[in-house]
């Protein structure tokens, strides 16, 4: 079975294509600057197993039709394609950002499940009329293909009401459907099986910290298989500190600012998402950046990061007494797999909680699952890549079959 999995963006438009027999890629890309005057394409192709074709194109491309007729032609083309026949692709999988309390699962797209993913839209304003625009585009260039929704959302509806409700009027629930909703949940569930998996144990025996560090950060509480909490909220703002992203903050700040710079709701929500964050402590958002301003003596990196580590260590702390005891965590994205030095600060004191890394273990990036705990840690810990487009494909699969 042949799987492409798609995550369009409002500009953007991600693919790959898997070959579900081994789970190989065959095909990735990004197409970027939708709709501007100069849009990008970048694509690699793996037509044997050890050959690997890349393509580029800078053009204007106008929407996402065009965008995915490009992927298409490059797809089937001579010069870098993997297959024939678009009717080689037996199933599409989606990646729609928020799911509401509609979906609880991957479903196959048919109009009901459109119009309850348009629903959505007023929740998720940037991603889910995006998404939506994806399996449109892709019902059209590839008729008779089955369209699936995998929800970003889906992984974190188990968690019960006393964790998604926040302390507000309960009519806002009802009427505006205001809750904890999380995001990430594809990469969380992916990591969290694979943890099992590695750990020799079936995942409703194991309970779970999983801790997803990358440009977005948001962390979560698994039982047994199930999310019972976790650290994003009604939108992806909420949680730990993140590269431009506030996280959480006393709420009262927003109005006391607004009030006394004079600043309207579009500048504060630009405010929060974009200026804050590491980028608000020391002006840089990207964490290889910090350790080398850090490595050049610069107090307020060295600040930023010291914030972070400690937000992450405190959720793990949380969501240790949520869960009662852990069996392991899982670092992966970006910063989770790639950076020891953050990994390593989170991971400092905590052996009161039976949380041992192997500083030695820990060192370096790692492009593979890795344990970093001590033989003696109560808890393991582990770093494991995460891989959405593979859970997207598997789920899509499961589903067909
Ligand atoms: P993601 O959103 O998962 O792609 O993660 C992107 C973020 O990962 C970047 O903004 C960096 O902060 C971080 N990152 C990527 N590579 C490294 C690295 N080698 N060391 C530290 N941080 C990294």
């Amino acid at each position: 079975m042949k799987i492409l999995v798609i995550n369009a963006g409002s500009s953007s438009l991600k693919y790959q294509l898997l070959n579900m027999e081994d789970e190989a890629v065959m095909a990735t890309g990004i197409v970027e600057r939708i709709g501007e005057t100069v849009g990008n394409l970048t694509h690699k192709a793996y037509p044997d197993t050890d050959a690997e074709k890349k393509v580029a194109k800078e053009e204007e491309i106008k929407d996402h039709k065009i965008a995915m007729h490009m992927v298409l032609d490059l797809i089937t083309g001579s010069e870098a394609g993997v297959i024939k026949d678009p009717k080689e692709i037996d199933a599409i999988g989606h990646r729609v950002v928020q799911g509401g309390e509609a979906f609880t699962s991957a479903c196959v797209v048919d109009n009901s499940v459109k119009v309850a993913i348009a629903d959505n839209n007023p929740l998720a304003p940037l991603h889910n009329p995006a998404n939506l625009m994806g399996i449109e585009v892709a019902e059209e260039l590839f008729p008779g293909t089955p369209n699936v929704a995998v929800f970003d959302t889906e992984f974190h509806s188990s968690m019960p009401p006393k964790a998604f409700l926040y302390a507000l009027p309960y009519d806002y629930y009802k009427e505006l459907r205001i809750r904890r909703y999380g995001f990430h949940g594809t990469s969380h569930k992916y990591v969290c099986n694979k943890v099992a998996e590695l750990m020799g144990k079936k995942v409703d025996e194991i309970n779970v910290i999983t801790v997803h560090l990358g440009n977005g950060c948001s962390m979560a509480a698994i039982e047994k298989g199930k999310c019972m909490d976790t650290s994003m909220g009604m939108t992806p703002l909420a949680g730990v500190m993140m590269g431009t992203r506030s996280g959480d903050i006393d709420p009262a700040i927003v109005s006391y600012i607004a009030e006394s710079k004079n600043i309207g709701i579009d500048e504060m929500d630009n405010i929060l998402n974009k200026q804050s964050g590491l980028k608000g402590i020391c002006g840089l958002n990207d964490m290889r950046d910090i350790h080398s301003a850090v490595a050049n003596g610069d107090e307020m990196a060295k600040l930023a990061l010291d914030m972070f580590a400690y937000r992450v260590k405190k959720y793990i702390g949380s969501y240790t007494a949520v869960l009662g005891s852990i069996d392991a965590i899982v670092f992966t994205a970006g910063i989770g797999e790639n950076d020891d030095v953050t990994r390593a600060a989170i991971c400092q004191n905590f052996s009161g909680l039976g949380i041992e890394m192997d500083f030695d273990k820990n060192n370096g990036r790692k492009g593979e699952p890795t344990p970093v705990h001590t033989d003696a840690s109560k808890v393991q810990v582990w770093v494991i890549p995460t891989n959405e487009e593979l859970q997207i494909a598997q789920e899509s699969m499961a589903l067909l079959n």
